[in-house]
Order: structure tokens, then sequence, then C-alpha cells
């Protein structure tokens, strides 16, 4: 992660006031309506697969039988094995250590805490919900329907800023050391949401290696942009699994990812990697929800892919695609904004977000700005526990979905409610 600092200028800021609510006030003449709430992918990129429409046809030979098994049928709990073996590559885990479920791994990752809260995990010395108290670490800025598994499931969520480099290991070792009611964790280890930092080798293995006072302390290793490289620098994810098992901490981390953002969202296919006993775990409750996945649906990832390099060259026509709109959100930051010296930005090397810091204080009110002049952006504190960031000063932009032209005219403005906001706050 790259981040452009500053500190404002304030009397340069209230000098530029009266302009500033010029520029506003012809903002919200233009009676735009553009979305950068949220980070979904855009018709272009969805078009990449349209392939799949025709997949898997209707040869029988094709359509019904894949290493003996005939997908159209029952069974198969852990998933089709030859997506799985693409799947494995690409996420280095051992193909017999990979689920492949659903459509949304978000499910898996809500299901895993859910069941804990009913059953407990293996060691668990009762299930979580018996006990007085559970409490999960955050890293902030963080993704918000992370957050609200565990407030839908009364979780005590902790939040642990986040430091350049990924998540705060020192002050998260502490915690986790000090204290039994602390059973998890939440990481996004590669181009985390929204600040796209990476978790590298050192930190993984800091984090799986760390003492716990919880028996049944586990860390949700939530990969869901593990492929999605915005430059060609592909950077591989830290192999979290056998760093826990070299760790002498195997079942610590259940790791998760999809094709949301690879293929179609909403109608991919979602994968958890565990450690064999967790993975028997999740078996042992996922056999009495479900007698088997989508396997039609495995076998058209399968076919339509070929390979892990078919992924991996997939990827790349994303790559094309919202690359430009990246760079568009990260220029216009810098270009309208440094002059003030209002803001700090990430610049992301894959992923799907933005994170944006205005001046403390203003992060709302920027927010309301922006939907008045027609411009949506996901909530104010959305990144944070329960919706409350301290220094109202988090925004996650999204600029994947919308056209490039609208990314910009979106951007553009929202600099115009960051530096409004900011004068507002600090010269006027
Ligand atoms: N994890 C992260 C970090 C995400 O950003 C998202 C999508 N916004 C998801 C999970 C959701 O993934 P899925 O579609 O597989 O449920």
């Amino acid at each position: 992660m790259t981040t452009t600092t500053s500190s404002p200028n304030a009397a340069a800021l209230a000098a530029a006031l009266p302009e500033l609510r010029e520029a506003y006030a012809a903002l919200q003449a233009k009676g735009l309506k553009l979305d950068l709430t949220r980070g979904k992918p855009s018709a272009e990129q969805l078009d990449l697969s349209n392939g799949m429409l025709a997949l898997p046809g209707t040869a029988p030979t094709q359509a019904a039988r894949a290493n003996g098994t005939d997908v159209r049928n029952y069974g198969g709990l852990d998933g089709l094995p030859e997506l799985r073996a693409i799947f494995a590559e690409l996420l280095d885990v051992p193909a017999g250590q990979l689920l492949a479920g659903g459509n949304a791994s978000l499910t898996l990752m809500y299901d895993t805490v859910a069941w804990a809260m009913l059953f407990g995990f293996p060691e668990s010395p009762a299930p979580w919900s018996r006990e007085e108290k559970v409490r999960w670490i955050c890293s902030v800025p963080g993704y918000d329907r992370h957050f609200a598994v565990c407030e839908e499931l009364g979780i005590e969520m902790i939040a642990v800023p986040m430091k350049d480099g990924g998540p705060d290991v020192a002050a998260i070792a502490e915690l986790v050391a000090g204290d039994p009611t602390i059973k998890g964790l939440w990481v996004v280890p590669t181009y985390s949401n929204p600040d796209g930092s990476i978790v590298s080798d050192d930190v993984a293995r800091a984090l799986v290696s760390m003492p716990a006072a919880a028996p049944d302390f586990r860390i949700l290793w939530d990969n869901a942009y593990a492929l999605h490289h915005l430059t060609d620098t592909e950077t591989a994810s830290a192999p979290a699994l056998r760093l826990a098992a070299e760790a002498g901490n195997p079942d610590r981390v259940l790791m998760y990812a999809s094709t949301s953002k690879i293929t179609w969202a909403g109608a991919g296919v979602a994968f958890l990697a565990a450690s064999p006993a967790n993975l028997a775990w999740y078996k042992k409750h996922l056999g009495k929800a479900s007698i088997g996945p989508d396997k039609v649906n495995h076998l058209r990832h399968a076919l339509f892919f070929g390979s892990a390099g078919g992924v991996r060259e997939h990827m790349r026509r994303h790559r094309e695609i919202l690359a430009p709109k990246f760079e568009a959100v990260t220029s216009i930051l810098a270009e309208r904004l440094g002059e003030y010296g209002v803001g700090t930005w990430t610049d992301p090397k894959g992923g799907y977000f933005v994170s944006l810091d205005v001046v403390p204080g203003t992060a709302s009110r920027v927010v309301a700005l922006a939907k008045d002049a027609g411009i949506a952006l996901t909530p104010a504190g959305a990144t944070f526990p329960y919706g409350k960031d301290p220094q109202d000063q988090n925004i996650r932009l999204a600029p994947t979905m919308p056209p490039l032209e609208e990314v910009t005219a979106a951007m553009d403005g929202v600099a115009t409610c960051v530096l409004l906001a900011a004068a507002e706050a600090l010269g006027g």
C-alpha cells in the first residue's frame, strides 16, 4: 500500500471557501446521479465471463459427469474435484483441504461463526454462545459485512487500527494473549478492504504463531482479493494454512475465497480451505444443512477456466478494465486535494477499494454533501465496528462499477465536497 500523506493548509482553504461554495453549487446544479458505494464488478467485467452462459452445454459427457460424479445429482459435499484442483493451486493449499461451496464466501464465514456460537469448535470448552462474553478483534478500517456478522451474533468487537503493512500484530498479540474471551480475528490478507494492504509472510507467521488465551481462537482469513491485481506485480498471498501448521497451530486459520469478482458476483463459487480437523468440523454441520453444492456451477467454472493459468489470464482482463478507474481516483485526489494538503488516501495495487481519510471530523459532512449533489458514497463510519469511526475521517471509495467517465465525474465532485467540508471545518 502506498499512502499519500499531507497536512491541511488552513489559510489557503479559508481563502478558497467562497470559490468552493460556488463550485459546490455548480456541482449540485449538474443533477448528477452517481454511485461509488459498493465494490461490485461493472457490467463490462461481468461480460468477460459470458462464455459460461453456454456451459456446461448439453453433451451428456460434459454436462453430467466429471470424475464419475453426476453433477446434476445430490452429493459431493466437498465440491467438484476439477474445480477444487484449479483453485487449490491458486490459493496455494492442498486440494484435499479445499471445499467448493455455494455462491458466497460471506455465507461460509457466517456459518463458521454461527456454528461456533451454536456448537463450538472441537476443542472449545463450550459452545461460544454459552460463554458469558465472546469478543473479536477487528482491524480498522475494515469490511463492514465482517462487522455485521459479529454484531448479528452478539460478539463484541474490539477495534485495532491497521498499520501501513496491514494488521497491527503487536497490538493484536497482546490482546489475544491476555484475554480468553477473544475468540477470533478477521484478516483480509491480500488487497484488504478498504485499505489495499497486503499481509507479508512475516506478519502472517506472527499471527498464526502468537500465543492465544482462548484454546479455540480462530483467524478468519478472508482472501477475497487474492487474485485481483491492479498491476503486473501479481503478489502471492502468504501461505497461511501452511504457516499455521508449521507453527503448531494448524486449526487456527480458516481461509475463504470466491469467484464473486472473478466470474459473477451472485452466481460464482465460494471456497473454504482449512485444516483436516476444521474441515471435518465444518462438513459435519454443513452435512445437516445441505446434501451437496451446485456442482453444475462448479463444472461450468472448471470448463470455462480449464486451469489455474486460465483464471490468471482472465484476471488480467479484469485488470485492464479496472486499472484506469483506480488511476482516475488517485490522480483526481492528488490534483484536487494536493494543493491544499488535505486528505490521505491509499494507492492500492489490487482489490476493489481506495481508502480516503479526510480532515478528522468531516467524513459525515463529506458524505452528506456528496449525497446532496447526487453522488452516493459508502456511509461514513461503515469501515468501523458498529458503524462508528471515532475520528469521523474515513471514507471507502469503490470505483469498480461505474464506467470510467462516471468515476471521473464522481471523484471530481467528491474532491469538491472534501475541500468544502475541510474549509468549513478549518478555515471557515
Ligand atoms: N470479503 C471481502 C473482504 C469482501 O470485500 C467481499 C465483497 N465485498 C466479500 C468477502 C464477499 O464475498 P462473497 O461474494 O464471496 O460473499
